[in-house]
């Protein structure tokens, strides 16, 4: 389907939790975060039946998000209904590898394409500041498990404060090199002021063309990220969720007072 500026939307971001097994501090604060409610986040049936319908709308392509996704219960079966769908051509998460190691077999065998992992240093001990406790080296044995699973492509997400030529970034790229690994690069952003740029090596925040929409975990569908447009689909139920996403994309970004990324998936 195209929205009013003739944009073909085919893309839904699905972020399955907001919860995350790690800190990061340019998306979680230090006091912590008040986390939705159970009874608020959408079940698997109910994130199956908005992709299902997605897809009578034109996606054919989806990205399970979190929070870290890895961390809801059951995501391998998640995984295997999403994969079981007709019309999904292209089928990827986006994960911080923490957990990756025990799943990707699993995640590759029920039918998961491709892969971003969230990488913004390879220094430990400059990770475990950044991640408040992270250890990179469970990331390192994801991206080795994942690539022994055939998941492909496998892409890093690092996020940079100004440019790709930082010395993290550089050592990020240098890592992906010897790794075989591509690389984006992705510009601190921020919700409530509306900082956002392209991503380097990616299509994302490209609003020409923009492509997405996304679901998040307690079912609203939002045709922006940098907006605070949202469609319930308890409420108004999924196809007319989705309807009135797209009829209602804004022609580019501008501020999101509503979301936080750990509950958006970026
Ligand atoms: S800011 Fe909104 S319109 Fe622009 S690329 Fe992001 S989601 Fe698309």
């Amino acid at each position: 389907m195209f929205d009013s500026f003739n944009r073909p939307i085919n893309y839904l971001r699905v972020s399955i939790t907001d919860r995350c097994n790690l800190r990061c501090v340019y998306c979680m604060p230090e006091e912590g975060i008040r986390l939705i409610n159970h009874s608020d986040i959408i079940s698997y049936e109910e994130i199956i039946e908005v992709i299902r319908e997605g897809t009578r709308l034109g996606i054919t392509k989806v990205r399970i998000t979190g929070g870290e996704p890895l961390v809801r219960k059951g995501v391998v079966g998640l995984v295997s209904m999403i994969a079981g769908l007709e019309g999904i051509t292209d089928f990827g998460m986006t994960t911080n590898g923490i957990l990756l190691g025990q799943f990707a077999q699993d995640l590759a065998k029920e039918g998961l394409h491709r892969i971003n992992i969230s990488l913004d240093t390879v220094n430990p001990e400059k990770y475990k500041r950044l991640t408040r406790g992270g250890d990179v080296e469970k990331v390192f044995e994801g991206v080795d498990a994942a690539k022994k699973a055939g998941i492909s492509p496998i892409k890093i997400n690092c996020v940079v404060k100004n440019s790709s030529l930082e010395p993290d970034a550089v050592e990020v790229r240098d890592y992906c090199r010897r790794n075989d690994l591509e690389v984006r690069f992705i510009h601190e952003m921020d919700l409530e002021t509306g900082c956002f740029t392209l991503v380097e090596g990616g299509d994302g925040g490209n609003c020409k063309n923009c492509n997405r929409l996304r679901l998040t975990a307690d079912g609203k569908i939002k045709p922006c990220l940098f907006n605070n447009i949202e469609y319930s689909i308890r409420e108004l139920g999924i196809k007319e969720a989705l309807l009135r996403a797209i009829n209602t994309k804004p022609e580019k970004g501008t501020v999101n007072s509503f979301d936080r990324f750990h509950s958006i998936g970026g």
